[in-house]
């Protein structure tokens, strides 16, 4: 089976709602053990729950992408419980949205300092433990469609996920040789339940308007880009970025 991740150990950042919660799902149902991380450790522990009914392991763990020493303890915890990480879904992300010459400092460096800095701290921490180890290891980072393309009032996270594809081509050519791939995916528009109120405003309409295939991504959608870029069905792939957008770039 191409796709299986048995005896995979997967690490997804930002897994207290919306995507994460979805990619720790089906990184489970392909077999991998999964931890599950983000700061607000009390809304993972239904889902730990949940993921052990599938049958695999699960832990969950407080983590501050924005903090080396939060990532630090964080693989020490995931490595005590489910042994060392595989694969690692650099997924945490935040968005503010306001217009260029209002975005105060503070704004930029949450967004750059998440998105951003917080991908490479992760996968740096992970790269080092596959080298010293001698294992190999794959990385998905999850960019946006608004890395490859700008819309107003969001110049730090456009600037962020533009920052995130080139990290990730970056690393994947320094670390090719060793055996550890990275790649991206660009989800276009995706309902969550944070947004899904959005897309029925007359705002939301008009984005969904500009989407090629007419209609609103939903989380599954990025299972097929996860699981290639996961599972040794993708293990020619690095440095590859993968938009899933209804047609949008
Ligand atoms: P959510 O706001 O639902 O989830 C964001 C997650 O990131 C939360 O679990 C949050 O948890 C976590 N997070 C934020 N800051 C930190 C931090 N400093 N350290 C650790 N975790 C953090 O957003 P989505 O699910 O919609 O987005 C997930 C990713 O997908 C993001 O990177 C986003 O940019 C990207 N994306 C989303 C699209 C969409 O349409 N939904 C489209 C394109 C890309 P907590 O606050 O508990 O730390």
């Amino acid at each position: 089976k191409r796709f299986d991740l048995t005896g995979k150990v997967a690490l997804v950042t930002g897994a207290s709602s919306g995507l994460g919660v979805h990619f720790a799902r089906t990184l489970a149902a392909a077999g991998a053990s999964v931890a599950i991380a983000a700061r607000r450790a009390d809304r993972l522990a239904s889902l730990q729950a949940e993921l052990q009914k599938l049958g695999g392991k699960a832990v969950a763990v407080e983590l501050d992408v924005q903090s080396s020493d939060s990532i630090t303890a964080a693989f020490a915890t995931v490595e005590a419980a489910l042994g060392p990480v595989d694969i690692v879904v650099n997924n945490a992300g935040i968005s503010i949205v306001k217009p260029a010459l209002e975005m105060p400092v503070e704004d930029w460096d949450a967004v750059v300092n998440t998105n951003l800095r917080g991908a490479w701290l992760v996968a740096q921490a992970a790269g080092k433990r596959w080298l010293m180890a001698k294992r190999p290891g794959v990385i998905v980072n999850i960019a946006s469609i608004l890395g490859l393309r700008t819309i107003g009032q969001v110049a730090p996270y456009n600037a962020s996920k533009a920052g995130l594809i080139h990290l990730t081509r970056a690393l994947a050519m320094e670390w090719a040789r060793h055996d550890i791939r990275v790649n991206a995916i660009c989800p276009g528009y995706i309902e969550t339940e944070m947004n899904s109120d959005f897309w029925k405003t007359p705002a939301g309409q008009r984005l969904i308007d500009r989407i090629p295939q007419r209609r609103i991504g939903k989380p599954e959608h990025l299972d097929g880009a996860l699981l290639l870029l996961s599972s040794d069905a993708g293990s020619f792939m690095t440095g590859s970025v993968l938009t899933v957008d209804g047609g949008h770039t």
